[in-house]
């Protein structure tokens, strides 16, 4: 079986372990601030503050930019849940706008859905590509708007030479377990900002200022030492771990080329891509459906992933923002086309020749 993705981990993940646990000192602290400075070395960012997980670092990104209740923040409803829903840990109201068939926030869609209450907008690189920042930032420096940039699925891309993390006005990654570096669970939040990193410092630790000292509402989104030390020996392998998803990529652009229904997915000229998921589109030109492919692929050895199934306007958790079918019809679309094949860096040249070979078989 060749697992769509795959959690690896080396012999210096278990030794560092093992060095946090021999300590005694499990909790946030040398190993914890260890990661945060690799990470300003990672994304060229003056400022990285670690959190719990991915969600809560997004939380905090939007809260210490001042995001709350009654305000509105722009997203695209084609993301993974965490998304919208840091928008409304804030009290604040997602206000979805339409990607496009790059699956990326489509930035000719975001001026018609600003309105005197929006505050920010939060852009997905998704699957591991940079949205168009350009034209994003010139759009939130006209109506004096904050960026979020949820890289979650993007440490180490870059849109034009610069990494992502130090797009916006602040930033939110994850290192969940199958992301491209991981601590099993954690996040990070880089920003610019001291005053916006000092608060998150703040809000994830019950708004603590000094020792039993509370200068306002906050929360425990303290990561471990423990995981900080996978995330720790992760990171140094960064380059290596996105350029052997590139490699991957590249192998599978060129082995499926060609396939009628089959869209692969493209690169924009100035972006750096490090194929979170290599995701393509099985349309209606393809002579079987996303699903009986998948199945198909299953049947020969090959994991897959839907990435995402619905387009969150239409999830029963979006209800009370009324969004009905139709809205945002790129997203649905592609929630119907979408499907992901394995890319993670332990994929060897012959299964990557099995992945090719099964889709000319089918
Ligand atoms: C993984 C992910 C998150 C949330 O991260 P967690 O660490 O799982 O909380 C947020 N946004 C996107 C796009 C993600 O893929």
């Amino acid at each position: 079986m060749i697992p769509v993705s795959k959690v690896a981990l080396s012999e210096a993940e278990k030794t560092a372990v093992m060095r946090v646990l021999d300590s005694g000192l499990l909790a946030q602290g040398k190993e914890v601030e260890e990661l945060e400075r690799q990470f300003r070395g990672a994304t060229s960012s003056p400022n990285a503050v670690a959190f719990s997980n991915g969600t809560s670092a997004l939380h905090g990104a939007l809260h210490c930019l001042g995001i709350k209740p009654g305000d509105e923040v722009i997203t695209v409803p084609f993301t993974f849940i965490a998304t919208p829903n840091s928008i409304r840990m804030c009290g604040a109201k997602p206000v979805f706008v339409d990607v496009g068939d790059d699956f990326l926030m489509n930035p000719a869609l975001v001026e018609q859905a600003i309105t005197s209450k929006t505050k920010a907008i939060l852009p997905v690189h998704l699957y591991g590509q940079p949205c168009d920042m350009d034209a994003l930032r010139s759009i939130a420096e006209r109506h004096k708007l904050v960026i979020v940039e949820d890289a979650a699925q993007a440490i180490g891309a870059a849109y034009r030479k610069k990494p992502v993390g130090s797009l916006g006005d602040a930033a939110a990654f994850s290192l969940y377990a199958t992301k491209n570096i991981m601590s099993g669970e954690g996040g990070m939040v880089t920003t610019p900002r001291a005053d916006v990193a000092d608060w998150c410092r703040r809000f994830r630790s019950h708004g603590q200022r000094n020792r039993y000292e509370y200068s306002e509402l906050g929360y425990n989104y303290r990561m471990t030492d423990m995981q900080a030390a996978i995330g720790v020996e992760q990171i140094k392998r960064l380059a290596e771990i996105t350029e052997a998803r590139q490699t991957n990529a590249r192998a599978l652009l060129k082995g499926l080329a060609g396939i009628k229904g089959i869209l692969l997915p493209s690169v924009h000229e100035g972006r750096t891509h490090v194929f979170h998921q290599f995701t393509i589109r099985v349309t209606p030109d393809f002579h079987l459906s996303r699903d009986a492919l998948q199945q198909k692929l299953l049947e020969q050895g090959i994991g897959t992933g839907v990435y995402y199934p619905q387009a969150l306007h239409l999830s029963p958790a979006f209800r009370e923002l009324g969004y009905h079918t139709g809205d945002f019809p790129v997203s649905e679309r592609l929630s119907r086309e979408v499907l992901s094949l394995p890319c993670h860096p332990h994929l060897t040249s012959a299964e990557i020749q099995t992945i090719i070979e099964a889709f000319h078989h089918v």
